[in-house]
C-alpha cells in the first residue's frame, strides 16, 4: 500500500538550477495587479488532464489529475509547477445518428 497523495503537489523551483522566476508565472502576476486575472489564477503554458482508470473497463468515478507546466526565466528548462487531484466522473456520451444512411437502412 501507497501513502495516500496530498493535493495540490507543488514545485516552487526549477529542478535544473533551482530559479523560482518562471515565464508564465510572472505574467499571471502582472496581469492580477491589473485585476485581468483571478487572485488563485495559476499562470502555465501548458495544462493537462488524465483520468486515471482502467481503459478496458466501465468507471463511474475515477482518480483524476490536473497538471501545470511553465519554463524557468533563467535557463529555459520546462517542468511541472502544479498538480490538482480528485474524483471524477466521465462523461456519456450520446450515439449520434449517422446522416449518411437512411434511420431503416441495413447494409446488405
Ligand atoms: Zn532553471
Amino acid at each position: 500500500m501507497t501513502d495516500e497523495i496530498k493535493f495540490p503537489l507543488e514545485f516552487k523551483a526549477c529542478p535544473n538550477c533551482g530559479s523560482e522566476r518562471r515565464l508564465a508565472g510572472e505574467l499571471i502576476e502582472q496581469e492580477k495587479e491589473k485585476g485581468k486575472a483571478g487572485p488563485d489564477t495559476v499562470g502555465a503554458l501548458n495544462v493537462f488532464s488524465a483520468i486515471i482508470a482502467d481503459p478496458r473497463r466501465a468507471i463511474l468515478q475515477a482518480p483524476g489529475v490536473t497538471a501545470y507546466t511553465d519554463m524557468c526565466l533563467d535557463c529555459g528548462t520546462i517542468y511541472c509547477v502544479r498538480v490538482d487531484g480528485g474524483k471524477v466522473t466521465p462523461q456519456m456520451k450520446p450515439v449520434k445518428f449517422n446522416p449518411q444512411f437512411p434511420p431503416n437502412f441495413t447494409p446488405s
